[in-house]
């Protein structure tokens, strides 16, 4: 690594967390590795959720199962998101298996060369993104896809409000599983649990659980996960500024005393946010507030007194929490974590050691 700041993904603890998960609800384990596994690098994630148990993963697009199959996953793998019926002889190749997600959907892909095809169907029980929203079409959609050659392994349904709305979550499950009986048709995979309703949802209906974000410890209910992620930078610039100077872009700090400024290379290009200036970064074990605006590249943060260049100074981690840096910025964890980019080496921690370390930019021009 040659500019010091990272992304560390500690894969014990992702490795803990699925087998907490697994023995807790005893389903089958669909990890969700979309968006590069919530940006903690998608084959690194499965190799570990794979070790500890995972049955299946679940990706977003065409782009992103692809991406996998070419790093050398050769298992079950599942787009979550929606297809266009014109690629479905990639999904063949690659032994990818889709969701069916609606009548018109359906329609046009048995138009195709569709034997053999691997599909999930999706079912709309209130979410109203994706997926049948009728029993008739959903009973009509199974008829067609079977008599056309196309293996039907499982269905499916996502919860709206897991992570809070209970009341909800009952109404979406009844309508899950009154739909599923009503199909009258055997199913390897019955899914609905997100994370959150992975350890809290009580059924014995669904057979796996398709776990995202709680891979990496967040759970609204789950106190007893293991946070694995931690984003760091480090002081590369430390210098004493006269009372009344003014730091950074728009001159919006201004130094009351003498103060210790430090500079770290981490900006909005890195995802780290304009939205962070006037948060804590936590350096020495002591806070320091960002002074003046975030910029592409760099920050400024005030020191409560002078610190080395190369101390490192955690953004978030296990002093400062993801969970709560998301509620400071008015996100969720997701998006914090979707966001630092890839020009931030991801390192990696196994056994209590870094393993390896990625950037994406030296893999494109090795
Ligand atoms: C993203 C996603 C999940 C995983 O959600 P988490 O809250 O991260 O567990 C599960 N199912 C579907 C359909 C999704 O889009």
């Amino acid at each position: 690594m040659y500019r010091k700041t990272w992304f560390e993904i500690n894969l014990d603890a992702i490795e803990e967390n699925v087998k907490y998960i697994k023995q807790k609800n005893k389903k089958k384990f669909i990890a969700v590795l979309k968006a590069n596994a919530y940006g903690c690098g998608d084959i690194q994630v499965a190799q570990a959720v794979l070790e500890a148990g995972a049955e299946m993963i679940a990706v977003s697009s065409v782009e992103e199962a692809l991406s996998l199959r070419k790093e050398g996953y050769e298992g079950e793998l599942l787009i979550l998101g929606t297809t266009n019926p014109s690629d479905l002889q990639v999904l063949k190749e690659y032994h990818i298996t889709t969701n069916a997600y609606s009548l018109e959907w359906v329609k046009k892909v048995i138009q195709l060369d569709c034997e053999g095809l691997k599909v999930h169907l999706k079912v709309d029980t209130g979410m109203n993104r994706i997926g049948s929203k009728s029993l008739d079409d959903t009973k009509e959609m199974l008829e067609l896809l079977v008599n056309h050659g196309c293996k039907v392994e499982g269905i499916f349904t996502h919860f709206a409000c897991a992570d809070s709305n209970t009341t909800m979550t009952q109404t979406q499950f009844q309508l899950f599983k009154d739909t599923v009986e009503a199909l009258d048709y055997t199913f390897e995979w019955i899914h609905c649990d997100n994370s959150d309703a992975s350890v809290s949802l009580e059924e014995d209906f669904s057979n796996a659980c398709r776990v995202g974000i709680s891979l990496y410890g967040i759970s609204a209910y789950e106190k007893s996960l293991n946070h694995a992620l931690s984003f760091y930078t480090t002081l590369v610039h430390v210098k004493k500024v006269q009372p009344n100077e003014t730091i950074g872009y728009g001159a919006t700090y201004t130094t009351e005393k003498e103060e210790w400024i430090g500079t770290i290379p981490v900006g909005y290009a890195d995802g780290f946010i304009r939205a962070n200036q006037d948060r804590y970064l936590l350096c020495n074990d002591q806070l320091c507030r960002v002074v003046g605006r975030v910029c592409m590249d760099q920050a400024m943060i005030l020191l409560p007194e002078k610190m080395e260049v190369g101390s490192i100074v955690e953004i978030f981690g296990p002093h400062l929490s993801l969970e709560k840096m998301a509620e400071d910025l008015h996100t969720i964890p997701y998006e914090i974590i979707c966001l630092i980019s890839p020009r931030v080496t991801r390192r990696y921690i196994k056994n209590h050691q870094v393993i390896r370390e990625d950037n994406v930019l030296l893999e494109l021009h090795r």
